[in-house]
């Protein structure tokens, strides 16, 4: 399958009050063509960070790429001017975030926020761009749309708010769609429909889909591959029936233990006992040594490199490396 976008030892700094830190700190991920891929991890393993580097919208003054490539169809997306950026969001990778109402202007009518997106890539006349907002909000399973593209985001629920996010997203069919925890704040029906609606768009328009979650159960029903993060570097990444069939990292042998709990009232992953370490605080080791059960001598002192443990299962963990097997 041919790589529509590939990040290459991706280093993402933030200032925080602990002073400089990497966020994300070495990422190498690729998104092949119309495949769905999982990013999963717990809260602040830099799974949002990554989409943001992405898509060069990182805080300003708060959040900078330090170093490694991101290219989307061979073409430098940290090299681009502010406005090719303009260009490539929207019509070439869109996003889409778990609060709508953080991403949608309030005092905008639902309808010119998707006719804003439509006409600046499309040239659309405004009779032309309203009846193609209609059409897009019928898409996405909208009822009443001829009214709703005349209502206000506070006057829709939650659920409705994230469809017309995504037919934001989706109107101008862009190739990729990178969706940040698209369903972590709506209930499990209305989950299970924006689920749907994204799966339906992949299948019709083949867009490829990077989908950030901390819900395995999640990634079990829509995801091709998965890559898994913790503390900001990736630690495992193979396709979705190997990480669940046989899991090699022992942070995602954690993950998958926890999984019953999330079907519950409990939306966090916190059956491994201990937590991500502090930013300023990582180990000089692995980084989940603090945390983890199998840990050796060699894990206190040394983070071991991403390798591939066999059949394209990248896994970081000195039980798959020969000096961690012979220690
Ligand atoms: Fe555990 Fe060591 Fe593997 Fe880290 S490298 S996950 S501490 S066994
Ligand atoms: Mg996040």
């Amino acid at each position: 399958m041919e790589t529509l976008l590939r990040v290459e030892d991706l280093r993402t700094q933030f200032h925080t009050d602990a002073g400089l830190v990497h966020v994300v700190d070495g990422v190498n991920l690729e998104l092949k063509k119309g495949e769905i891929l999982g990013i999963v991890g717990e809260s602040g393993c830099g799974k949002s960070v990554t989409s943001l580097s992405i898509m060069q919208l990182l805080p300003k003054g708060i959040g900078k790429v330090t170093s490694g490539n991101i290219s989307l169809e061979g073409k430098d997306i940290l090299a681009m001017s502010k406005s090719e950026l303009r260009k490539m969001r929207g019509s070439q990778i869109s996003m889409i975030f778990q609060e709508p109402m953080t991403s949608l202007n309030p005092v905008f009518k639902v309808g010119d926020q998707i006719m804003e997106a439509i006409r600046f890539h499309m040239k659309l006349s405004k009779k032309e761009a309203k009846s193609y907002a209609i059409e897009m909000l019928t898409k996405v399973g909208i009822s009443r749309p001829e009214s709703v593209v005349d209502e206000y985001p506070h006057q829709l629920s939650g659920g409705m708010r994230q469809r017309v996010m995504i037919a934001i997203a989706m109107a101008c069919e862009p190739k990729i769609l990178i969706a940040d925890e698209p369903t972590t704040a709506l209930d499990v029906t209305i989950q299970a429909q924006i689920l749907n609606l994204m799966r339906q768009l992949q299948q019709e328009k083949g867009t490829s889909i990077m989908l950030i979650t901390h819900d395995l159960g999640v990634v079990a029903e829509m995801c091709d591959r998965v890559v898994v993060m913790y503390a900001g570097q990736v630690v495992e990444e193979t396709d979705v029936k190997s990480l669940f069939k046989n899991p090699k990292h022992p942070y995602t042998k954690g993950l998958l233990a926890s999984l019953p709990q999330l079907t519950s009232e409990s939306d966090r992953l916190n059956s491994i006992p201990g937590q991500v370490p502090a930013l300023d605080e990582m180990p000089v080791g692995c980084r989940f040594a603090p945390r983890c059960e199998f840990r050796m001598s060699v894990c206190e002192t040394s983070n071991p490199a991403l390798l591939d443990t066999g059949e394209l299962h990248n896994c970081r963990c000195h039980l798959y490396q020969e000096e961690g097997v012979s220690s």
